[in-house]
């Protein structure tokens, strides 16, 4: 039976990535004799441009229909003049509430020969390799009530969390966890949030379930501290939706590169798989986009919607090798001895095969 991924290339450098990426599903796919098909829908300017709204309707209605999404980013110069709302950025947002994604999926690792690219010294950084599973659709940037009183000079935002969301999300780690090194450090403020309480007591029964993972608690100020001092020590890192927002991308600088980045967002029907990256306008049509993260994050819909973890892992081996043996996109190199998009999936397709 053929799976069917919807592309949603988008704008700027999102369909030289999409397609970089669509050429490795192909290939990796193929290889292994599954069957899939790839439809193309627009979203975001693209869509715009043609007189359709950011988030047409056709093109939810593919995504709810089918395994899983790849989208490449959106976002363009040309429609920062319009009101947030009727920008392309909004057909993202409807993307996600419309396919009820609750679960934010951002690994973050130092890619071999990365070890003196980033911040961090190499020696704290080598080894790190974690996973920062994010509620997203609960706590503070959704709690109610809220309000902002400028005349009464108050202001004021909901934590709020219930059993159900809290266990949901805490399933996404754990299961996540058994398919990786079977440690989920669950990141909550439990000395001072009555949410974080409830959150601490929830992960823990639901860790019960999960034998074969071990559980730690953190308060969020102390990972925060250790996701630079000790990167390494950490496998699966479970919180909820604002401290998750803050540690992501604090974990980012580990990989050296925003190129390097893939995302999913899981809910309880197709995922959407996504680079961190944004549409990058200053490097569009020079064919200078790193394909990395929308290809890593290819690797990620095989492996968390179609349960294809020997193709997910041959992906995630072949950009290894790639890296380890010197390829480089301009972000990564400079401009000398860079390779552009098509040629470093090339050299990512050299390694697959
Ligand atoms: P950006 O991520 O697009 O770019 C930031 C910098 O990183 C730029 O210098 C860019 O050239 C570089 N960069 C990004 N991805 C790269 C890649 N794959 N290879 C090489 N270099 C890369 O962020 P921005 O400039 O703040 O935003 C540009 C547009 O993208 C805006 O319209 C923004 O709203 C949108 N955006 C979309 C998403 C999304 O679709 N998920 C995320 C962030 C930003």
């Amino acid at each position: 039976m053929s799976s069917t991924i919807i592309l949603l290339p988008g704008d700027g450098i999102g369909p030289e990535v999409v397609g970089a990426a669509a050429r490795v599903l192909n290939a990796v796919m193929a290889a292994a004799g599954r069957a899939i098909t790839l439809q193309t829908y627009p979203i975001g300017g693209a869509a715009l441009r043609t007189g359709l709204p950011a988030l047409p309707p056709d093109t939810l209605a593919a995504c709810r229909a089918a395994d899983a999404v790849l989208l490449g980013a959106v976002g363009t110069p040309e429609f920062d003049h319009l009101p947030s709302s009727e920008r392309p950025e909004g057909g993202l947002l409807a993307l996600r509430r419309g396919l009820g994604v609750y679960a934010n999926l951002r690994p973050a690792r130092l890619w071999p020969g990365f070890e003196d690219s980033g911040p961090l010294k190499a020696d704290i950084a080598r080894g790190a390799d974690l996973l920062i599973v994010r509620e997203l659709t609960g706590g503070l940037y959704f709690g109610e009530p809220r309000g902002l009183d400028r005349e009464g000079g108050v202001a004021f935002n909901t934590m709020r969390y219930t059993v159900h969301e809290i266990e949901r999300i805490a399933r996404v780690a754990f299961d996540a966890a058994q398919r990786r090194r079977r440690l989920v450090t669950s990141v909550d403020k439990a000395n001072v949030l009555e949410t974080s309480q409830l959150w601490r007591s929830v992960v823990t029964r639901v860790g019960a379930d999960y034998p074969d993972v071990a559980l730690q608690h953190m308060y969020v100020d102390a990972c925060a501290m250790a996701l630079i001092t000790s990167p390494a020590r950490f496998d699966v890192v479970l919180t909820e939706n604002l401290f998750g927002d803050i540690l992501s991308d604090e974990a980012a600088v580990i990989s050296g590169s925003i190129g390097l980045l893939p995302s999913a967002s899981l809910g309880d029907g197709p995922g959407l798989y996504e680079p961190v990256h944004g549409s990058a306008p200053d490097i569009v049509g020079q064919d200078r986009a790193n394909p990395v993260g929308a290809i890593a994050s290819a690797s990620l819909l095989l492996r968390h919607s179609l349960g294809a973890t020997t193709e997910a892992d041959a992906i995630d081996r072949a950009i290894e090798a790639a890296l380890r043996a010197g390829c480089r996109t301009a972000d990564l190199a400079g401009p000398r001895s860079a390779l552009g998009c098509g040629a470093m999936t090339d050299a990512i397709l050299a390694a697959l095969a």
